[in-house]
């Protein structure tokens, strides 16, 4: 069950984010014919042909971003709304996180399930995340749970200097790449190969 997991990732990830992911209850925020696998560490099928990433993927993309309370997060991708749940739970409340999904039934499931959870300080949109969420911008950190072609230039636009974004990139492919924006420019770090659903979009994938 729930301590399963957090057993995985005990020594792989820092204890801020192992606390936040014991406090989300991943089985609000899958469908409810497969609660009973929601603490199985794998992508779980959340309905129109998209998944519910690993929680080791969430916890690790978590990690690489050190997420701080009180911070500004842009989350590219909402699904089911878990990874922002985990985001908006170590921003606290202070915090924000504005999710974007592509997708409208979605925004809906994300929404019910983000109120079922009781998370206050997410907003979710539905939209084009690969084009960021300039309203909002500047961003602290930046989440992207979709594979892109490449780096989307409005999201390394839309960081504050310091921010950091984390994206799979790739197609047959894909590698977690950490990107933080200096004085001088960008700084990358290469996180190894992983499996997303691909974005969509302008910036992304035109399927
Ligand atoms: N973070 C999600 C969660 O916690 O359940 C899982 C994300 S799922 C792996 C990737 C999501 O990205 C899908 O819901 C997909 O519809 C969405 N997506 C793909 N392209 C997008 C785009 N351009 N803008 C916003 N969302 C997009």
């Amino acid at each position: 069950m729930r301590d399963d997991i957090i057993g995985i990732l005990r020594g792989n990830v820092s204890d801020r984010v192992i606390e936040a992911m014991w406090r989300v209850p991943r089985e609000l925020f899958v469908p409810r014919r497969i609660r009973h696998t929601a603490y199985e560490d794998r992508p779980l099928p959340i309905g129109e042909g998209q998944t519910i990433s690993a929680p080791h993927m969430v916890a690790m993309m978590c990690d690489l971003l050190e997420i701080a309370e009180g911070m500004k997060v842009l989350d590219v991708g909402t699904g089911s709304g878990y990874h922002a749940a985990v985001i908006a739970d170590l921003v606290g409340p202070e915090g924000q996180v504005y999710s974007i999904e592509r997708i409208p039934e979605l925004v809906l499931f994300a929404k019910k399930n983000l109120e079922a959870a009781e998370v206050k300080n997410v907003t979710v949109l539905q939209g084009d995340g690969s084009r960021g969420l300039p309203e909002y911008a500047p961003y602290d950190r930046i989440n992207v749970a979709a594979t892109a072609p490449k780096i989307p230039e409005p999201l390394k636009e839309q960081l504050k200097v310091g921010g950091k974004l984390v994206i799979p990139v790739g197609s047959c492919y894909q590698e977690l790449v950490l990107v933080e924006r200096t004085q001088e420019g960008f700084e990358l770090e290469h996180h190894g190969g992983v499996v997303f659903v691909p974005l969509v979009g302008d910036h992304g994938f035109h399927i």
